[in-house]
């Protein structure tokens, strides 16, 4: 399936490609309605920066002769004809019969430094639900003791973003992400094993183009995120979150501002003004926007919410975007929204990155009404550890009753959680400060 042009102009450190994007149809994430579409006609170029200005490369897979095949299972080639950087990917493909398939980089000479750093990877699937499993492993001591990566695990892997079904993309692996076995040494780190295992109905192959590593952040940052402009936001969230002079991103349904239990202009005035909110776009009417295929209908949907934001005064947010539903994966939507943000944020993946691997798909915590603040305040430690980015995303905040799922956190969870991130004496930061002071100098 071929599905890119490609043109690489490169500078020092810098590599940008144009790529165009095939058109796929995926729901959220790690949802189970995921269905294969093959690539069409409609094609588009995009501009992406492959490697960021410090990134340390491991490989690209141009000449590789230390990569070793440890199982009789699967096929491993170099795929000249579909690839993001150099010449060629490295192509894994399995046997469809759920036996795993290993493979291995080997005599890494000098040995390599992964302290203080995370993994960044640049690859696609073939179809997403066909996977069972994708794991990076690292070792200094041929395998007795090794860090594992983990890019995909079924049912759900909450500690990673994979790589998406036929569209090349980054993932970036936190050291929050990784489990060990043993103690490996990894300031010294000479072999590189690649795990991939279908979930033995169909086969499904794997394309990576680069393994890189980035230095961690000095330190971590928390964003309390809000969508839907629910009402008790201002009631509730405002005032606990003042207590500490944190400011929060409210993603809102411009449509719904003033109606029944949402907030209302007058309170997103105040919440920008006096607390320092950002008020951020989530479309005009709550739009998936990954099943409009109407452009015109689309953009719409994007400018006029943005539109809304700049006529009442909330310039400080109106760069940000949330998916509505989290849905994400459409090509056309990527690109639109694009053009009119500088990033979007999802509902899955657990702890960013800083560099984030892709500012348009954002990774969060979601806080759904069953999850214990503690949970949350333990993911933070971890954030803390790496100097990684925790995004919150809540919805309303209700006194009593947080009977459903998605849309509500009881308020006396939602004090504990803000106490135990101020007592953690971590930064918090709403997303166009994350953007302004990290994205801009550092990406
Ligand atoms: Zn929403």
């Amino acid at each position: 399936m071929k599905i890119q042009k490609i043109a690489i102009f490169s500078f020092v450190a810098a590599i940008m490609i144009l790529i165009s994007f095939v058109s796929f149809q995926t729901i959220i994430e790690e949802s189970n309605f995921e269905t294969e579409v093959e690539s069409n006609s409609h094609q588009k170029e995009n501009m992406i920066s492959i490697f960021h200005e410090k990134e340390e490369i491991i490989t690209t897979f141009q000449q590789v002769d230390n990569l070793s095949k440890l199982t009789s299972d699967g096929v491993v080639t170099f795929d000249t004809e579909d690839y993001v950087v150099g010449k060629q990917s490295l192509k894994i493909t399995t046997d469809g019969n759920g036996n795993p398939e290993i493979f291995r980089l080997t005599n890494i000479s000098p040995p390599i430094d992964f302290t203080e750093k995370f993994l960044k990877a640049w690859g696609k699937i073939s179809y997403r639900n066909a996977v069972e499993m994708l794991r990076i492993n690292i070792s200094s001591d041929n395998f007795e003791n090794y860090k594992t990566y983990w890019i995909h695990q079924r049912p759900s892997s909450p500690t990673a973003k994979s790589f998406q079904t036929n569209v090349w993309n980054p993932i970036t692996i936190s050291n929050t992400q990784t489990t060990d076995k043993g103690i490996t040494d990894i300031s010294k780190i000479n072999s590189i094993e690649i795990v991939a295992k279908d979930r033995g109905n169909r086969p499904f192959t794997f394309w990576l183009n680069s393994l890189s590593l980035l230095e961690n952040n000095d330190k971590a940052i928390v964003s309390f995120t809000f969508d839907d402009a629910v009402g008790t936001q201002f009631t509730n969230a405002v005032p606990i979150l003042a207590e500490y002079n944190y400011s929060a991103t409210t993603y809102i349904p411009t449509g719904w501002v003033g109606k029944s239990n949402r907030l209302s202009i007058d309170q997103l005035k105040v919440m920008q003004d006096k607390y320092g909110w950002d008020i951020s776009s989530h479309t005009v009417n709550h739009v998936d926007v990954s099943k409009i295929n109407n452009e015109k209908r689309l953009e719409g949907e994007l400018v006029n919410s943005k539109q809304f934001l700049l006529n009442n005064g909330f310039e400080k947010g109106s760069e940000h975007f949330a998916y509505p539903f989290g849905s994400f994966n459409s090509e056309l939507s990527i690109d639109l929204i694009k053009k009119h943000y500088k990033t979007a944020r999802i509902v899955r993946g657990d702890i960013e990155t800083l560099p984030v691997a892709d500012p348009y798909r954002i990774r969060v915590i979601y806080v759904l009404s069953i999850t214990p603040p503690d949970l949350v305040l333990d993911r933070i430690d971890r954030a803390i550890d790496n100097g990684d980015w925790a995004i919150l995303v809540f919805h309303g905040i209700v006194d009593n009753n947080a009977y459903d799922i998605q849309g509500t956190y009881l308020k006396s969870n939602f004090q504990v959680i803000v106490d135990g991130i101020n007592k953690k004496g971590v930064d918090v930061m709403t997303v166009s400060e994350v953007y302004n002071n990290f994205f801009e100098k550092k990406i």
